[in-house]
């Protein structure tokens, strides 16, 4: 009866340990430390287990009785209990590997070489030692079965009973740092070891030891062993990484860019004093345009890599406003045409009649957008025409209007083969033919994005040496169908207007207060520049200001702390514009919200400097 219960055993955790070793050597699986140790119980459990079948089998036959028989006999049951001392040497050290793992890995790759050294010559020694120690096979009286025992047994047992300790003190100095996962399977196999164990000593013919540890295996192999959770762990471990990564190079191009615009607002800033400066020859004021001309190319591309960077990080946000489109579309052109310079082109536009008053939508991008696709018109055309064309078709319905917006040139066009490659970012067409021209590679695909994040579309169409047409398909909300009456801003810069006027620029830069002080020189402005936020709470105290220029990147004191603290003065009402080289795209927004008036972003421009100054200062 026993020896058929025992037979049900054994055959039933022979077939899930089966089940295990095939799932587990079929799926595809990582390969680290711990899971090779698994890998390594299982095939030791299989072993022990088959010898086991062979000894049960064996036992009770006049095979084993005498001479030579009962001779492989013994040596079979000594290897039988050397295999299961193996496994118990293989989970401590999956325990010590996890634990250590948990305690953020202090074992270093070369101890874990020499620990494993170790453990492998230790276990030959135990092997020799269980081999030379006698043992005795004790069939049972009712010739049922029959079980090992002896000096190597007992040895055998010993060895056991302290890696089970060994483990114990390993979980119990690891346990907070263990997750549950981890932690479960290990204790459950030490209590059920435990409780083997005992049952073993107090009915030696019952056998436990292989049931156990297949059992053990199963376990491990739905929580911690498991390949799919383990190929998720890893993957999102790799995620992770990647994710850090990426927002440590996005970091890194917001704060380089913000580091290169510092000096080139003090390249910017004096090179367009120079070209004002009335004792300075042609030469010379040439000279300086080429400066800015180069300084500006520059910043563009700082600014190109900071939103492709942007965009990358998925940190774009779509910001709408108001704005009355046939004033954006002006601006766009007068932007463009010093861009044409003086190659033989004729740049026409036209808007379609229905063309709503005001729209709403994120302008800044759709400013961007057109300008990228004009300036690259203007670049990449010698002569001829540039056709810049907005239709639109208006659903009173859904209050939208879908804009055509179309740039037509005559200009060298794209080949059939590169029309694909034109979005990619960093990539430039017909290298050869560019090398006059600058840029980056990065404009078309900034476009492409901009535009499908806005839920646009854009196209293109090309003959190689005839021109091509860019086409963008986008909707905006219409707020009104009514044009707004266009207020014409005077860009004349009228210096005597301000004569007189208070200015505080606080900037912990020196060279910065200079290019400020040197722009804003002409103005005949009474300027104070101090060098920190504190300096210029003390000073707004005691003198009242007309305006006050903040930059924000300070130490000690941030440009929106001293604003508000500012504000906390009784009676403070000087107008603050925030002033930094923090350019990225909703900043304007992020800086008013902050509680400054307005902002400009470094290098000055000029001509958002004279708007600013003419509306704090009337
Ligand atoms: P960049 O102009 O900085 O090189 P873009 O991404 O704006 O980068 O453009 C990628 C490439 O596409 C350019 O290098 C150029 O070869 C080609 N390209 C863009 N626009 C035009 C155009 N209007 N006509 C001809 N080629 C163009």
């Amino acid at each position: 009866m026993l020896k058929v219960a025992q037979m049900v055993i054994l055959f039933m955790s022979t077939l899930y340990l089966s089940l295990i070793v095939v799932l587990f050597f079929v799926k595809k699986r990582i390969s680290n430390d711990d899971t090779e140790i698994y890998k390594k119980m299982l095939i030791t459990n299989l072993n022990a287990i088959i010898i086991e079948f062979i000894l049960y089998m064996t036992g009770n036959t006049s095979l084993v009785k005498e001479g030579l028989g009962l001779s492989i006999f013994l040596i079979l049951s000594k290897l039988f209990v050397g295999v299961i001392v193996g496994w118990f040497i293989l989970i401590a050290k999956y325990t010590l590997l996890i634990c250590d793992k948990a305690r953020s890995n202090k074992l270093s790759t070369q101890n874990k070489k020499k620990l494993n050294r170790i453990i492998n010559i230790a276990y030959i020694i135990v092997l020799i030692i269980i081999l030379l120690l006698p043992v005795e096979f004790i069939l049972l009286d009712n010739g049922a079965t029959g079980y090992t025992q002896g000096p190597a047994t007992m040895f055998a047992a010993a060895l056991i009973i302290s890696l089970c300790v060994f483990m114990l003190i390993e979980l119990i100095r690891a346990r907070k740092k263990l997750n549950r996962k981890e932690f479960t399977p290990i204790i459950i196999l030490l209590i059920l070891m435990m409780i083997s164990t005992s049952v073993q000593s107090a009915n030696p013919q019952i056998l436990l030891f292989n049931p156990v540890m297949a059992l053990v295996m199963v376990i491990m192999y739905f929580t911690i062993e498991n390949p799919d959770v383990k190929m998720i762990e890893q993957l999102d471990m790799a995620k992770t990484q990647a994710e850090k990564a990426n927002k440590a190079k996005t970091d890194f191009l917001s704060n380089m860019s913000h580091e290169i615009r510092t000096p080139l607002n003090a390249i910017v800033g004096f090179s367009e004093c120079l070209v004002e400066r009335e004792d300075l020859n042609d030469e010379t004021k040439e000279f300086a345009k080429d400066i800015v001309d180069a300084s500006n190319n520059l910043l563009e591309i700082v600014n190109g890599i900071l939103d492709i960077s942007k965009i990358e990080a998925n940190k774009m946000e779509i910001i709408s406003k108001e704005y009355n489109p046939r004033e954006v579309f002006n601006s766009l052109c007068k932007l463009v045409i010093p861009r044409i310079g003086e190659k033989p082109i004729q740049f026409k536009y036209t808007y379609s009649e229905d063309l709503p008053g005001v729209l709403k939508g994120d302008v800044a991008k759709l400013k961007q957008i057109i300008l990228n696709l004009l300036t690259n018109a203007a670049k990449y055309t010698d002569e001829g025409e540039i056709n810049f064309n907005v239709n639109c078709i208006n659903r009173m319905d859904t209050n939208t209007s879908l804009l055509y917006i179309s740039v037509k040139d005559t200009g060298r066009g794209i080949k059939k083969e590169n029309i694909e490659k034109l979005f990619n970012k960093f990539e430039r067409i017909d290298e050869d033919r560019n090398t006059t021209i600058e840029g980056t590679g990065l404009g078309l695909a900034i476009t492409k994005s901009l535009v499908e994040m806005m839920g646009g579309r854009v196209n293109v169409f090309s003959k190689f040496g005839e021109g091509s047409t860019f086409r963008i398909y986008l909707e905006q909300e219409i707020v009104s169908m009514e044009i707004p009456e266009v207020k014409t801003e005077e860009i004349e810069i009228d210096y005597k207007a301000f004569e007189n006027k208070k200015i505080l620029i606080v900037d912990d830069s020196k060279i910065n207060l200079k290019v400020a002080e040197q722009i804003l020189k002409p103005y005949n402005f009474d300027i104070v520049s101090v060098e920190s936020g504190m300096e210029a709470l003390e000073i707004a105290q005691s003198k009242t200001f007309d305006l006050i220029l903040m930059d924000i990147m300070m130490p000690k004191m941030n440009g929106i702390e001293a604003l508000n603290k500012l504000k906390e003065i009784p009676g403070f009402n000087v107008p603050v514009v925030a002033l930094t080289a923090d350019a990225i795209e909703g900043t304007d927004e992020k800086y008013k919200n902050a509680g400054f008036d307005d902002y400009l972003s470094k290098p000055i421009d000029r001509y958002l400097l004279n708007k600013v100054l003419k509306k704090f200062l009337k």
